[in-house]
């Protein structure tokens, strides 16, 4: 546990310190990548229930993945001890289902309801047609809720009953909120239930990283809150921690273009002026592009020959570097599978995930089932469990007699089983939370912070993380900003530059940009240019690096030393 106190606030800057100790009432952080916003707000937490006397209890804190949610509650319990136990801190979707889960009668629901399952969606889709309400029924028919109604459903019950507003506004009387870019309307509307206009509500984000709109997030919100929320006091912080001084200065020049934000001011409070700068790779292919992505991974890590075996931790590796220190970030998931394959040959452990829903992965239904089935009171940990039902499940579908286009493969299933893993475990016995998260959670959701393995990240499920050497691949027009067959519009163009932005940001001391020439996109072998965003760098600011044909010599030369 850290220092609690006086020192708590040591730990920050003059003006994150004036966001952490501020009095009650609205508050709205607005400030760029790693300028200590969510640092802030653990600081903030931390400091109002050990040093002002606020109930852990009366706080709640709210974020988007449940990932960014366990990063947020290991930083609290680090701050606060055992104290931090108390504070609440969920996804919009988890709050829901809290909420709901307490007025299950008053919604309509059995005690027991549970979130639907993909195949029970779609079941309950085909036989309902077009018919919106006809859907709803078929599933609470079978005592179900769709996922969406998570949130519409907690809405419904607060708007109509005046003493349960009252009830939960008197529970949570703190409430916080990450990644407030990110909001969407009935997100907004639930929060305006729970927190009184002139409540103690903090809001925190960025809008040069909303990259949501297309979901129905609206940056929007952030000009509503002043309008809804009475003299919210408004904080930048403009210093910011996480990246070297030429990384800041080519993600700064990236977003110009497009900043939402009025006099956006970023400043590097990291000045070692033997910052490497950007390092730029053109590639002929993507396997170039992919082999050169795994040559500097194995070049950084140390060499395979130098690797100790139980920890991928590197021996005579001064800067002592290991693989998950990396992260490899691409704008569409198709992009993945070469980088796997070229890491795997240079055997180099990876982990993948993406935004996609957990639920929406093959084998993760079924796996779900099982364990439903086998009950609460069935015998071992639950990551012995979901091993049980993988083995259970992948002998069952190795059966011919089951095949069917909709049945997931053993390869699936064990798949499934290895990214449920980690989750499992940090559910500890708890087969209900376990259910819950599988329903409502993202395949980024279940990332191992811990595993020594390099990770790959679309970049929206980027967000919010930080890794000190970060590859962003596939800087290409057509890729960053992505185009479909139809034709892009410009806010379509500005959210791609931010979703780019988002990218450049998550580097701490390396940062590496990459095109190809030649890309298989939108049916086709074709010739690709350089991302224009990549345009908006200076030169100075990158340093190119060479092709595979120069290095070889070199590299030859080093393994034969
Ligand atoms: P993002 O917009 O990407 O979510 P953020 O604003 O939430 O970024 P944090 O993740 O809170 O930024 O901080 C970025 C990094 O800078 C973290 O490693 C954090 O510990 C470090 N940091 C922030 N403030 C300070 C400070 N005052 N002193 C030292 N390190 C700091
Ligand atoms: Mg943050």
């Amino acid at each position: 546990m850290e220092e609690v106190g006086t020192g708590l606030l040591d730990r920050l800057d003059a003006m994150q310190r004036v966001a952490a100790s501020a009095p009650g009432g609205p508050m709205l952080i607005v400030a760029g990548p790693g300028t200590g916003k969510t640092r802030t707000l653990t600081h903030r937490i931390a400091y109002l229930c050990a040093e002002l006397g606020v109930f852990a209890e009366h706080c709640l804190a709210i974020t988007f993945t449940r990932r960014a949610a366990e990063e947020l509650r290991a930083r609290l319990d680090g701050l606060l001890g055992p104290v931090a136990a108390d504070v609440t801190v969920a996804t919009f979707h988890s709050l829901g289902l809290t909420i709901l889960r307490g007025n299950a009668a008053a919604a309509g629901l059995p005690k027991d309801f549970r979130i639907a399952d993909d195949t029970e969606r779609e079941t309950a889709r085909k036989e309902a047609g077009d018919d919106a309400a006809a859907y709803v029924k078929l599933l609470r028919g079978q005592d179900l809720v769709d996922l969406d109604e998570l949130i519409t459903l907690p809405l419904q019950l607060l708007r109509k009953d005046p003493d349960l507003v009252d009830r939960y506004q008197g529970r949570w009387r703190w409430i916080f909120v990450d990644e407030y870019q990110d909001v969407d309307e009935t997100q907004y509307e639930l929060l305006r239930l729970l927190c009184p206009p002139d409540g103690n509500l903090c809001a925190i984000g960025d809008p040069d990283q909303s990259i949501y709109s297309f979901r129905g997030a609206d940056v929007g919100y952030f000009m509503r809150f002043a309008e809804d929320f009475t003299d919210a006091r408004l904080v930048r912080l403009t210093r910011n921690y996480r990246s070297s001084a030429p990384i800041l200065a080519a993600a700064v020049q990236a977003i110009a273009p497009s900043s939402l934000v009025r006099g956006r001011r970023l400043e590097p409070a990291r000045l070692d002026p033997e910052a490497p700068l950007v390092g730029r790779y053109a590639a002929t292919s993507v396997t170039d592009e992919a082999d050169f992505v795994a040559r500097t991974v194995d070049d950084l890590v140390g060499g395979l020959s130098h690797r100790s075996l139980d920890s991928g931790r590197i021996s005579g590796n001064a800067a002592g570097i290991s693989f998950s220190d990396v992260a490899v970030l691409y704008r569409t998931d198709q992009q993945a599978a070469p980088i796997v394959e070229a890491l795997a040959r240079a055997g180099i452990p990876v982990q993948k995930r993406s935004h996609n829903r957990l639920r929406d992965r093959a084998g993760v239904a079924a796996i779900a089932r099982e364990l439903r089935l086998s009950g609460p009171a069935a015998e071992g940990q639950l990551p012995v469990r979901v091993r049980r039902a993988g083995q259970l499940l992948a002998e069952r579908f190795a059966t011919p007699t089951l095949d069917s286009s909709s049945t997931p493969s053993p390869a699936d299933v064990w798949s499934a089983v290895e990214v449920l893993t980690p989750l499992a475990r940090r559910c500890g016995d708890d087969l209900e939370q376990f259910l819950a998260q599988l329903a409502t959670g993202a395949e980024v959701d279940a990332l191992d912070s811990r595993a020594e393995a390099v990770t790959l990240l679309t970049l929206h499920a980027a967000k919010g993380l930080e890794f000190p050497i970060v590859f962003l691949v596939g800087c290409e027009d057509g890729l960053l900003p992505l185009r479909h067959f139809g034709s892009s519009t410009e806010d379509d163009t500005a959210e791609e530059r931010r979703l780019f932005f988002v990218g450049l940001t998550r580097a701490q001391d390396r940062l590496y940009v990459s095109h190809a020439q030649r890309r298989f996109r939108l049916g086709s072998e074709r010739d690709t240019g350089p991302s224009p965003f990549l345009g908006a760098i200076d030169a100075g600011l990158f340093e190119r690096l060479g092709t595979t044909e120069e290095r070889r010599p070199k590299d030859r030369q080093l393994r034969l030393i």
